[in-house]
């Protein structure tokens, strides 16, 4: 089989991959570089967690990621997995270490105090405890691409095309280039995440919500040891909704919330406008002792997209042979492994193996909800 994926973001080369393992020879177009460093992929490091607060189903569908991490790191080759651990900071834990003690992932409870002594750059609110999953992590998100397109260009079934940008797929599974050039193929998946609206059927296309949320980079000089062995950070502040990403392998510390989230209607730059850095750097002013405004060394914004109504299927069958991850919503990045599988058993006609997703409202619980990106 032949099949054309769209897109050279981890949902993109995750699923070129497991084309290729299963037989399938591939045609990967992206529009800019093999990987994109425009990509919402391409960025420092992402959050690998079991834990979604209140969604006990996305929970239990993540419980086999940080396994499913370790063997597309043992695949592709390189070291990108860092077993940071992950914090989720939150007054009631309790349904939380219930629900993680039902997954089998280590799970570990740490009162107020706890907190204060081993993370002293946090401040820690009167009645708060936290969840730490000691397994979880973080992964570096521009090497896992940079394997991953390594492993492509050096296979022989594998031809790339970039930077070339796709201006329509058709129904019969063929796409249209921007030079005029036509690739013709048994399937297509259309990966092209927060771009993904001008391929799709306009009515599908008009239902989703673009998403830009900036985050800051920060290289404090203080708690240098806490800060070196420190977790990723969710749930700070009171409405829980900021979160902090550990220096990994020598990378500066990402703050962001979901409060710096904000609709947009175009995919445009990434400069960060002044009001948004502020509104972190106050924010995160009163989130960490010691907080050293000198040290937010820069700023940078993600995109993506949404289906908030949360009505239409995760996987979208566009025609026969046709599928599109249309919605990439702000925390996929995680379940790339398992949704490449899902994408490629579909593109190859093969019977979808299990990934956990399957009985869960995914469009709305997974990419629609309003906590923005982690
Ligand atoms: C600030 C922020 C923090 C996040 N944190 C986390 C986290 O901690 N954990 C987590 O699991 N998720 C997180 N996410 C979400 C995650 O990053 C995204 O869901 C995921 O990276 C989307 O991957 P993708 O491959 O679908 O899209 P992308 O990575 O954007 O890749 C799409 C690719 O398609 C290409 N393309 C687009 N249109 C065309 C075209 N017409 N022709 C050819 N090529 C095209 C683009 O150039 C791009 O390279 C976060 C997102 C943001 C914004």
């Amino acid at each position: 089989m032949r099949v054309v994926v769209v897109g050279g973001g981890v949902i993109g080369l995750l699923t070129a991959v497991e084309c290729v393992r299963a037989g399938a020879e591939v045609d990967l177009v992206e529009q800019a570089g093999i990987p994109s460093t425009a990509a919402t992929s391409y960025d420092q490091h992402r959050v690998i967690r079991t834990l979604h607060r209140g969604d006990p189903l996305l929970s239990i569908a993540a419980a086999g990621l940080h396994e499913a991490w370790v063997e597309i790191e043992r695949r592709l080759g390189g070291r990108f997995y860092h077993r940071t651990g992950v914090l989720t900071l939150a007054t009631d834990i309790e349904a939380d270490l219930a629900l993680l003690a039902g997954t089998g992932v280590p799970v570990r409870a740490l009162s107020g105090r706890d907190l204060s002594a081993r993370y002293p750059q946090l401040r820690v609110r009167p009645g708060q405890n936290a969840v730490l999953e000691p397994a979880a992590g973080a992964v570096l998100a521009d090497q896992a691409l940079l394997s991953a397109a390594r492993w492509l260009r050096g296979h022989p079934a594998v031809r790339l095309h970039s930077p070339r940008r796709v201006t329509k797929v058709t129904e019969s599974a063929s796409v249209e280039l921007a030079d005029g050039r036509v690739l013709t193929a048994d399937s297509v998946v259309v990966a092209a995440g927060p771009w993904s609206r001008a391929l799709l059927p306009a009515a599908l296309g008009a239902s989703l919500t673009l998403k830009r949320q900036t985050m800051l980079s920060y290289s404090p000089s203080w708690f240098p040891t806490a800060w070196s062995r420190s977790p990723a950070v969710l749930g700070l502040g009171s409405t829980g909704d900021a979160w902090l990403m550990p220096p990994v392998a020598g990378t500066p510390v990402r703050l962001s919330a979901a409060s710096a989230c904000r609709t947009v209607a175009e995919l445009t730059d990434r400069q960060t406008p002044g009001t948004w850095r502020t509104h972190l750097v106050r924010r995160f002013a009163s989130l960490l002792t010691a907080f050293e405004p000198a040290a937010v060394t820069g700023a940078t914004e993600g995109y993506y997209l949404t289906d908030e109504a949360g009505q239409g299927p995760l996987l979208v069958r566009l025609a026969d042979g046709v599928w599109a991850f249309a919605a990439c919503g702000g925390m996929s990045f995680k379940f790339a492994p398992v949704l490449a599988r899902a994408l490629a058993d579909r593109a190859l006609g093969d019977p979808p193996r299990q990934t956990g997703l399957e009985s869960i409202d995914l469009p709305r619980q997974l990419t629609g909800d309003r906590r923005g990106a982690t």
